[in-house]
């Protein structure tokens, strides 16, 4: 099933009295309600979206498909699988991240830098379709509880961050492009094998005269190989987002997957991949490699091993394209750009925060005075 075949799924499903060229009209990321034509919002951890405005609730259309392996080799080679994507992207000029625009928003800015967008720049693009996705299920002032649990820990965070976490405008749902990929891997390997004895050896300590055991390894070479099969390594297709804490926001729990259903992006933004499904698949294979050395220790045995050389082989790769919920929060301090992530699936905040060097430098003195204060009191109340 198309995105197009998707949507009109579900507006058939709801809109059922609207005739075919309406239906066309609003085949965007935002729908319409049926009661008072405002726009529809997916409400995070429910299968609904609602209106703002009169609160009518629709439920989203279950489309009762399953998530399905794709085959990797086939969609490297067949261009024609990819699709026109259902929503329309806009470039931000200063950090290069390509985000969805919601026809509706008229004025709008990039979550992860917040410079203001160009909405009149948005296109259409081509690309493989995400077939499942995690709806969000924290919505933005859950997130934002979160969020300043978080920051409230930080002694040094300063006050205009403080009050940033308060301003509703800074915090964006994003739904973040991710790969994963499933494949056989056998791999030729060479190393050494060492293995640890203990020899016996006299020292001399001044006067007196001592053994001691000593351990040494002898080593012999070894080869041989290996296999199994990489299940799910999540790969982030985004370029957007600081590396450091992507795999800090982890683990998400994959069993919820949902199967793709436009409805359930309304009201948030999604961000075009970058990375393209043959690099994330490099990435994929780093992500394997240390279960694979771990194996090759295994196989080697002793008590410590040296591995030499690899030479892995991958079969039946398949891949899923998918998207997850996060919140983003793109905070200018100082003229940089600091970014605080929350996972909107499990409530796991991550970021940098910037120290403020008037609030160490307070705390600081405040330190030195305890401790003069501490030193004149003893010295006063001793004499
Ligand atoms: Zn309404
Ligand atoms: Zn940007």
């Amino acid at each position: 099933m198309s995105w197009t075949a998707h949507s009109e799924a579900f507006l058939l499903h709801y809109h059922h009295s609207r005739n075919m060229e309406e239906l066309n009209e609003i085949s965007t990321v935002a729908f319409n309600c049926n009661d008072c034509g405002a726009d529809l919002t997916y409400s995070p951890g429910t299968q609904n979206i609602d209106c703002q405005y009169c609160g009518a609730k629709n439920k989203i259309f279950d489309t009762g498909e399953s998530i399905e392996e794709q085959d990797f080799h086939s969609h490297l080679s067949d261009t024609s699988q990819k699709e026109q994507l259902p929503v329309k992207f806009v470039d931000c000029s200063k950090c290069g991240a390509t985000s969805s625009i919601d026809q509706h928003i008229t004025a709008s800015s990039c979550p992860y830098c917040s410079t203001p967008f160009v909405t009149d720049a948005a296109y259409e693009t081509n690309g493989i379709l995400p077939k499942s996705l995690i709806p969000f299920q924290l919505d933005k002032k859950q997130a934002q509880q979160e969020f300043k649990k978080w920051i409230g820990r930080s002694w040094f965070a300063p006050n205009d961050l403080k009050k940033a976490s308060l301003n509703f405008e800074k915090f964006k749902g994003v739904y973040i492009p991710y790969w994963t990929y499933d494949a056989n891997y056998d791999c030729q390997y060479t190393g050494l094998r060492g293995d640890h004895y203990y020899v016996t050896e006299t020292v001399r300590i001044g006067d007196k005269t001592t053994t001691r055991q000593v351990q040494k390894t002898s080593w012999s070479s070894a080869s041989g190989s290996v296999s199994g099969f990489h299940n799910d390594i999540l790969v982030v297709a985004s370029t957007s987002l600081p590396a450091r804490y992507v795999h800090k926001l982890e683990p998400w729990d994959l069993s919820k997957l949902t199967p793709f259903n436009k409805s359930y992006l309304s009201g948030f933004t999604v961000e075009r991949y970058k990375i393209e499904l043959d690099q994330g698949f490099e990435a994929a294979k780093e992500i394997g490699k240390p279960t694979i050395k771990s194996k090759i220790r295994g196989d080697i045995g002793g008590d410590v091993q040296t591995i030499n050389t690899m030479n892995t082989d991958y079969t039946n790769i398949t891949f899923k394209h998918l998207l997850l919920p996060l919140y983003v929060c793109a905070y200018q301090f100082k003229g940089e750009v600091f970014q605080f992530l929350v996972n909107a699936q499990t409530g796991e905040v991550q970021g940098e925060k910037p120290k403020s060097w008037i609030k160490i430098t307070l705390a600081i003195l405040i330190g030195i005075a305890l401790i003069a204060g501490g030193i004149w009191a003893f010295m006063h109340f001793n004499n």
